[in-house]
């Protein structure tokens, strides 16, 4: 069992990585990547002594861009988490994210929710904000039932608590992928909401932007997705992911390696690590 995606509590997961480790161990997954967004120091924690542990780590990466208004999201992939281009974006990203969260902080005591941003802070137990965040500063203040909720009414794109956050580029994101001897991905393609030929013209930026693989299979679909993701992945001639975005067990509906399997006409995108055969 292979997952090439999940969120721990250096971004908008409840487990520490450690913790993410132990849950990985125990649903039997042989190679786990752990990909915060726009962050690698929960992986880059877990180094010190992960020989020592039968899962193989892969350090990895979920980072935010800009494309046409949208934010697409870019998996690194058994990357160097220490490489300086990367580091150098992630240090961009991070300062971003910071001016993002206090103008949400802003919006959401417009909209009656005081002292947001050190809510949210304390949720998180760090200051790399994600939306998930603001969205459990809603619950609690009584404003919202659930996350889902919460996005739809207050953090969605053109909702009253969004503010656009100036994320790099795709090809910006690819390139510090690539001089950190990692995979571009491009993540949860369904998840959008892009019309068909929208979506079709992102793999085709993304590809021309050298990106490496699609991630077909991602937490919980249906296998007709599936198939029509594995389809353009062939079509395009990309390597193929997989991973359930685990975050927690409270919001993810598919737990750590218990995503669908890959069709077998995919080229996986791990095809090339230094994976034992018969491990996964
Ligand atoms: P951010 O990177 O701070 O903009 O937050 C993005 C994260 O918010 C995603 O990775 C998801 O975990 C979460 N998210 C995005 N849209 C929704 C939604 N409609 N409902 C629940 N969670 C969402
Ligand atoms: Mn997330
Ligand atoms: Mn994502
Ligand atoms: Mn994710």
């Amino acid at each position: 069992m292979i997952d090439l995606h999940c969120h721990s509590n250096y971004s908008d997961g409840s487990l520490s990585p450690q913790e993410l480790l132990n849950k990985a161990i125990a649903n039997g997954v042989k190679v786990l990547a752990i990909t915060d967004h726009d962050s690698v120091d929960g992986v880059t924690s877990l180094l010190d002594g992960i020989d020592h542990y039968s899962i193989k780590l892969i350090k990895g990466i979920e980072v935010s861009t800009r494309w046409k208004k949208h934010d697409i999201h870019v998996l690194g992939l058994n990357i160097d988490p220490f490489a300086a281009p990367l580091s150098e974006l992630i240090e961009k990203q991070k300062n971003n994210r910071l001016q993002r969260a206090l103008e949400i902080a802003e919006k959401m005591a417009d909209l009656g929710v005081n002292h947001a941003f050190e809510k949210a802070c304390k949720i998180a137990g760090h200051d790399n904000i994600t939306r998930p965040h603001f969205a459990q500063v809603f619950i609690d203040e009584g404003k919202a039932r659930d996350m889902p909720a919460a996005f739809k009414r207050f953090l969605g794109r053109g909702k009253p608590a969004y503010a656009f956050c100036p994320w790099v580029s795709i090809q910006e994101a690819i390139d510090a992928i690539h001089q950190a001897q990692g995979q571009a991905v491009l993540a949860h393609p369904l998840k959008y909401g892009l019309t068909r030929t929208k979506l079709h013209q992102l793999i085709a930026d993304f590809q021309l932007a050298e990106g490496d693989g699609l991630e077909v299979v991602s937490g919980d679909m249906l296998t007709t997705e599936i198939q029509e993701m594995a389809g353009l992945c062939m079509r395009f001639q990309m390597l193929a992911s997989s991973g359930s975005d685990y975050h927690s067990d409270g919001i993810s509906r598919v737990s750590l390696g218990r995503q669908k399997q890959l069709p077998l006409n995919c080229t996986p995108v791990w095809q090339k690590w230094n994976i034992e055969q018969g491990t996964l």
